[in-house]
């Protein structure tokens, strides 16, 4: 079997997996605000929390073509699902195999692998958003150990991760650390009552006096804003860029069910015009959206210098357009729109917070028309 077949053999299980085991509780998932430890332990016996990482930790070594369809499979199914494989494999998982060092890989991503450790990012704070290089949580350094203390919030899979990927400062030196929940000080709360993301288990964390040892920093100390967080940011944001195309694929699927079952006027709703041109605006935007997906995961694969602006350009249009088709698909199913016996009222929510995550809709336009600004300038 050549790789190209054997990465279509893990796409086609992914596929198979998510309609059997996904898919039909994904609305439960979100109303009982809990994504069950079951389906995690399955995802992990089929190496679906290491889709882009080596097999020698564990992976499925998915390229990062196969990787961003492999999100999609699984978004489209469930976003909070979805949610765990950005944080867990892209945001933790692949930062470590960039920054880690030998033993800090050897250990902890074969128990990621295996779901015997999840992890969580933790960036964000109650005071600093945006201005991410802000970061209040401070650490100290007190020979071979660091001292820390701060608080994190929004924080996604952090009620239940074992490990979590921590942002600090000291003055304006920021350094990252794999702070374990078994630390003493650290504490974390759920925070319900969300918009989406509901089953995602976001939850606050506290660091009080938490002893990390100096093994447990990763990268450099004092330049982890540089090298950990940015590699961090590109890998989340290319998972969420196909978080967007998920969400819009699976609300243009929902629309064109619905408008072809149900009727007015005595025919089905598809035949009116008016649904017919929201039906041809969301595949193309969805079509638009998985090209700008793939361009960037070929250039990811092929290590090209302008795969980071490719990624944030990716995940500003899908996620725009994720809101655009949710908002549609609603409108397709009118009163039914509203309401949780339909799946469109959840798109509708968890397309939402895709404007705000891995980089508000803002920062990627100043961000994009920063680099065009440059790159398009003629003298
Ligand atoms: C469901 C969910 C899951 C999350 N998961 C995680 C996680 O796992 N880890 C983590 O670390 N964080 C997580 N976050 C936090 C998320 O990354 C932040 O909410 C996001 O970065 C925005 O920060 P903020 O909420 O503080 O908004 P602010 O930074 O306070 O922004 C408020 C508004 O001001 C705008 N704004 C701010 N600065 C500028 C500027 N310079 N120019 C123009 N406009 C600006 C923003 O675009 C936004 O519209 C999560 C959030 C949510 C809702």
């Amino acid at each position: 079997m050549s790789d190209l077949e054997r990465q279509d053999k893990i796409l086609q299980e992914a596929r198979e997996f998510a309609d059997k085991e996904i898919r039909p509780h994904a609305s439960r998932f979100d109303m009982e605000e809990i994504l069950p430890r079951p389906l995690i332990d399955k995802m992990a016996e089929r190496g679906f929390l290491a889709a882009s990482l080596p097999s020698r930790y564990g992976g499925l070594e998915l390229d990062q073509v196969n990787y961003g369809l492999f999100n999609e499979e699984i978004g489209k199914a469930c976003n909070n699902t979805r949610g765990l494989i950005t944080v867990h494999t892209s945001l933790v998982g692949e930062t470590l195999v960039r920054w880690g060092t030998q033993e800090q890989k050897d250990y902890w991503l074969p128990r990621m692998a295996k779901g015997q450790t999840i992890t969580a990012f933790g960036l964000t704070e109650p005071n600093i958003g945006t201005n991410a290089r802000g970061v209040e949580t401070a650490y100290r350094q007190d020979g071979n150990t660091f001292i820390l203390n701060g608080r994190k919030k929004w924080i996604s899979f952090g009620d239940i991760a074992d490990m979590f990927l921590v942002v600090a400062a000291n003055g304006n030196d920021i350094t990252t650390f794999l702070v374990e929940r078994s630390f003493p000080g650290v504490k974390t709360w759920p925070i319900k009552g969300l918009l989406g993301g509901r089953a995602s288990h976001i939850a606050e964390i506290e660091f009080k006096d938490v002893h990390v040892p100096a093994e447990n920093v990763l990268g450099k100390v004092g330049s982890g804003f540089t090298y950990v967080v940015s590699t961090a940011l590109d890998n989340g944001r290319y998972s969420i860029a196909w978080a967007g195309v998920a969400l819009a694929q699976a609300a243009v699927e929902a629309m064109v069910s619905y408008s072809r079952k149900r009727s007015q006027f005595g025919q089905k709703i598809y035949n009116f015009q008016l649904i017919q041109g929201i039906i041809g605006d969301a595949v193309t935007k969805t079509h638009a959206a998985r090209a700008l997906c793939v361009k960037a995961g070929e250039l990811r694969r092929s290590n090209d210098q302008n795969s980071v602006i490719e990624t944030t350009i990716a995940k500003y249009f899908t996620s725009k357009v994720a809101m655009e088709v949710a908002i549609d698909c609603v409108q397709v199913h009118g009163g039914n729109g509203c309401y949780n016996e339909y799946p469109a009222e959840r798109y509708f929510r968890e397309a939402k917070i895709l404007e705000i995550i891995e980089g508000t809709s803002q920062v990627q336009q100043e961000m994009i028309s920063r680099y065009g600004l440059r790159a398009y300038y003629r003298p």
